[in-house]
């Protein structure tokens, strides 16, 4: 990469590198807009689940190299209201990568396609069940709610499924944190009947898995569409959870 980029710096004319430069910092300032767009409707996502439940809310929040934060002063009382709040950021992101999905098909431009897989990768981390994460909350809710072994034992079919689809597929990293995150939430069930907050329903535990599992496989399908057009740029994301 640094030997390519080494030879076209040398073959280039002075007005060719200027040129060049203009574009380089247009396409940046571009990928900056797209990324805080990604956090934005990620983060607005959670606070519409919120203004739902009648929650206040204090605003988003984009912090540097850490990612985005939607606050409220109010807590919450029940597992519903975790599991809504938590998804609706990855939701409404899934949204945002579906419209960016049309807009490339519509205009054919490439830079479409980047914004729907790079903003499918970034929900779909979020979706990742660990804590803090989106994805951590959720399992956690659905699995403290059932009142027997059976969630603990769908939390562990559920990450060992996980595991090894991530392997199946050379995404180890994915593999190492799923296995990270289900370590800390087998930690926390001993001392689930402590919490205040009221459990799902068995509907409410199946509607939430459901939600779940179609968002990520929506996201992953983002990705392996736009993965199997072909373009080098597109199967960075692959590349990254491969790596
Ligand atoms: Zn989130």
């Amino acid at each position: 990469m640094a030997e390519t980029a080494e030879k076209r710096k040398s073959g280039e004319s002075g007005a060719g590198r200027c040129q060049c430069r203009g574009l380089l910092l247009a396409f940046l300032v571009a990928v900056r807009l797209a990324l805080i767009a990604c956090l934005v409707v990620h983060e607005y996502g959670h606070i519409r689940a919120m203004k739902y439940f009648g929650m206040k809310t204090k605003g988003i929040y984009l912090i540097p190299f850490v990612g985005g934060a939607a606050l409220s002063d109010e807590k919450i009382n029940t597992r519903w209201q975790d599991v809504v709040i938590s998804i609706m950021g990855p939701t409404f992101g899934l949204f945002m990568s579906l419209a960016s999905m049309v807009a490339y098909w519509v205009t054919g431009n490439i830079f479409f396609a980047g914004l729907a897989t790079f903003n499918a990768l970034l929900n779909l981390f979020n979706l990742l069940p660990i804590l803090p994460l989106d994805g951590g909350h959720i399992l956690k809710s659905i699995s403290f709610s059932m009142n027997s072994v059976v969630g603990l034992v769908a939390c562990v079919a559920a990450a060992a499924v996980g595991v090894y689809i991530s392997y199946a597929f050379g995404l180890a990293l994915l593999g190492f944190l799923l296995l990270i995150g289900s370590a800390e939430i087998l930690f926390e069930w001993k001392y689930r009947h402590f919490s205040h907050l009221l459990p799902l329903s068995r509907y409410g535990q199946i509607f939430s898995a459901v939600w779940y599992v179609l968002t990520v496989a929506s996201l992953v399908g983002v990705i392996i569409y736009f993965a199997t057009i072909g373009d080098d740029m597109l199967m960075l994301p692959l590349h990254i959870l491969g790596s």
